[in-house]
C-alpha cells in the first residue's frame, strides 16, 4: 500500500511542492509537510488521528484502587490506557519502569525512554 506522503503534495496557500519533516510533540514523533515559502504544515491523518486518541486520554484522570499485594500495593491500569499503549508499541513489555515525578506523583514509564 502507498502512503499518501509517497505523493508530492502542493502548498495550498503558494502551489509550491512540500517537504516531509518530522514534528515532535509530547514525545510522539509525527510525520509532516512543510512549505518552504510559507511555512504551512500539514500533519500526516494517520499520525495526526493518533495524537488527538492520546490528547483525549491524557486530559482524563482515571480513578483506580491500591490492591495489596503479599508486600506491596498494586493498581491497575485500565484497558482503554493499555490498549493504547499496545497500538504505539505494537509489543508491550511486561516490565515497566516506575518513579517519582515529584513528592505526590509516580510515573510508570512503557517502552524506551527517548533522550
Ligand atoms: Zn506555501
Amino acid at each position: 500500500m502507498t502512503d499518501i506522503f509517497d505523493n508530492v503534495i502542493l502548498c495550498r496557500k503558494c502551489g509550491e511542492e512540500m517537504n516531509p519533516i518530522k514534528l515532535e510533540r509530547n514525545g510522539f514523533i509525527l510525520r509532516a509537510l512543510e512549505c518552504k515559502k510559507c511555512g504551512s504544515r500539514l500533519l500526516h491523518p494517520v499520525d495526526e488521528s493518533e495524537y488527538n486518541k492520546f490528547i483525549q486520554l491524557k486530559n482524563k484522570t482515571f480513578r483506580v484502587k491500591m490492591r495489596f499485594v503479599g508486600n506491596s500495593y498494586a493498581v491497575s491500569i485500565p484497558r482503554e490506557i493499555v490498549r493504547f499503549i499496545k497500538e504505539q508499541e505494537k509489543v508491550m513489555d511486561n516490565m515497566v519502569k516506575l518513579c517519582f515525578s515529584n513528592s505526590k506523583k509516580l510515573s510508570l514509564v512503557f517502552g524506551k525512554e527517548e533522550k
